[in-house]
């Protein structure tokens, strides 16, 4: 049995068996183009009432599979077989749970090539990328799994004299898991495995656009044995099968990640009491970000340019924790816009499945209408420093694009874009920088690059967010090291690879004897 966690490392590409391995993987998943993906009810697979594709976005004429979907009839029969089984589940022990995710995070690490290359097809992520999107799913599963066994050891609670007191963690019930294609293994692991290993049972709604890598994990938990049932994968659009599930009346929690437009409206609906619901439906939603990164007067200002340009274009700026205001000091502005401009320049963008590109695809022709809408509107706002242009392939590609003299207050300053779209924005000094960076409905990751120490000590009191990193970029956190979420508008508090996300899960009993 795990009893210490520790992070999965990167993939060493440049290492000619890893890189081979990844070639052998792209050739397997290609065998694997156009299969049809069934549901997986009560541990059987299931015929869906409709089918749509999955596309690679690298190269659309590229189908990676066909879905079937649920119809609200499948979708209530995957309700009623996580009922049941959650009767069994929930008398299952943590040590015995726990074992289940050790088991799936070891049949993960030996498909984790095969895993990263279906990633990098459905998704659009390069390599690197998506090679630490299965490496962070492992990595949910280990510390959920060791984070389990602790809260399984008796709880420290006051003596008092006369009684026997106890106190532990049972499930709430069945939870809905509606996930996010942006990180279509780590995210899905994660909100699965933390309400499953603490004994609830589950119906996930997995996002449209990468269906295929969600039933692999699936196909991963079956294989590790977990009983029918349990976990249900239902698939079918968010607006009907998603909301449907959401409004259940035995639905006991929802675990969502995504959008803060669908994520509110989660919140709402969820807080309808209806006929026959006998409990408050507790709702996790982690939502967008607005996040900046502050180049202060005094920093490394070549280190900040690097790590602007990871953190804005990485994965094609489709990360909650992207990067896309750079606020950086009137002293430094010239210099830092020119180098940032320069590196966003020579980035290589073009299918995912090939190597060297660092930018990929966007996900889906709405994603790049609303990316190019952005960058009209910006045109209006700033003015266009290098980028804005779709690039004339098969794919959803769009140049990677700065802005500059945006100001705080415009949609440029404000709204998540989700794409590869950065905005410059002007500071006098670091308090107007601070200012800027707080003004935000969001409030998930920020970075600071400063050698002031003054200044990073005002920015860890007042400087708003869940991630707050200094002099380093704004993604890439890590499980059990950066426990990861953000405030206001960009979600709940769930700080998911963290001590306290299991909690979310489950309803705390005390048990006193009188002796
Ligand atoms: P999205 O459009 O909100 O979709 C997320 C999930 O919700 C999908 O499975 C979607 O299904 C489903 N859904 C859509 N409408 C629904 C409804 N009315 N009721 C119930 N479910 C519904 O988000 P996305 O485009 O997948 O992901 C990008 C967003 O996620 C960004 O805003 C990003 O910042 C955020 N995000 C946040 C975090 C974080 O930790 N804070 C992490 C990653 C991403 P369909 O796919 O079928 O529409
Ligand atoms: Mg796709």
């Amino acid at each position: 049995m795990i009893t210490d966690f520790k992070n999965e490392g990167p993939t060493d590409f440049s290492d000619q068996r890893n890189y081979g391995a990844m070639l052998e993987a792209f050739k397997q998943v290609r065998n694997e183009l156009g299969r049809e993906y069934e549901l997986i009810v009560d541990g059987r697979k299931l015929k869906g009432s409709d089918k749509f594709p999955s596309i690679n976005p690298s190269d659309i004429d590229q189908v990676i599979g066909y879905i079937h979907s649920a119809d609200l009839e499948l979708a209530e029969q995957s309700m009623q077989a996580a009922l049941k089984a959650f009767e069994e589940w929930k008398t299952v022990t943590p040590e015995i749970r726990a074992r289940y995710l050790f088991k799936a995070a070891a049949l993960m690490r030996k498909r984790k090539a095969e895993l990263t290359a279906t990633m990098v097809l459905e998704n659009g992520k390069n390599w690197a990328e998506a090679d630490g999107d299965v490496a962070e799913a492992i990595d949910f599963l280990d510390f959920y799994g060791t984070r389990a066994l602790q809260l399984a050891e008796r709880q420290p609670l006051t003596r008092f004299e006369g009684e026997d007191n106890d106190l532990y963690y049972i499930p709430l019930g069945v939870g809905v898991v509606i996930s996010p294609w942006n990180f279509p293994l780590a995210i899905l692991t994660g909100m699965t495995a933390g309400p499953l290993v603490m004994g609830n049972s589950l119906v996930i709604k997995p996002a449209s656009t990468t269906p295929v890598i969600a039933y692999k994990f699936i196909e991963i938990l079956q294989e590790a044995g977990i009983p029918d049932g349990v976990v249900n994968l239902v698939y079918g659009s968010g607006s009907t099968i998603g909301s449907y599930l959401v409004r259940h009346p035995k639905t006991r929690f929802i675990n969502f990640t995504g959008s803060k437009e669908v994520g509110l409206f989660i919140i709402e609906e969820a807080s309808k009491i209806q006929e026959g619901q006998k409990w408050i439906k507790k709702a996790s939603v982690e939502m967008g970000g607005k996040n900046a990164i502050i180049i202060d007067r005094e920093a490394d200002l070549d280190a900040a340019v690097a790590c602007v340009i990871a953190s804005a274009f990485g994965f094609q700026g489709q990360k909650c924790s992207a990067c896309s205001r750079a606020i950086i000091d009137a002293n430094v502005y010239d210099y830092v816009s020119e180098q940032l401009v320069e590196k966003a320049k020579s980035i290589k963008i073009g299918p995912a499945e090939d190597y060297g590109n660092f930018m990929g695809p966007l996900i889906d022709q709405d994603a790049m209408d609303k990316v190019t809408s952005y960058i009209e509107i910006g045109k209006k706002e700033g003015k266009l420093l290098c980028g804005g242009n779709k690039l004339d392939k098969n794919g959803y590609y769009v140049e990677p694009t700065i802005f500059d003299g945006i100001k705080s207050g415009d949609r440029l300053g404000q709204e998540e874009i989700f794409g590869p779209v950065l905005s410059l924005l002007k500071a006098k000094d670091f308090d107007e920088a601070l200012n800027i960076a707080n003004d935000t409905v969001y409030g998930l990751t920020g970075s600071v690059y400063s050698n002031n120490w003054a200044n990073l000590e005002k920015s860890r009191r007042e400087f708003h967010v869940g991630n707050l990193y200094f002099n380093r970029k704004s993604t890439s956190a890590l499980v059990g090291v950066h426990p990861f979420g953000g405030y206001n508008m960009s979600g709940t508090g769930a700080k998911a690879g963290g001590n306290d996300y299991l909690l979310l899960f489950s309803q705390a009993k005390a048990v006193s004897e009188e002796l």
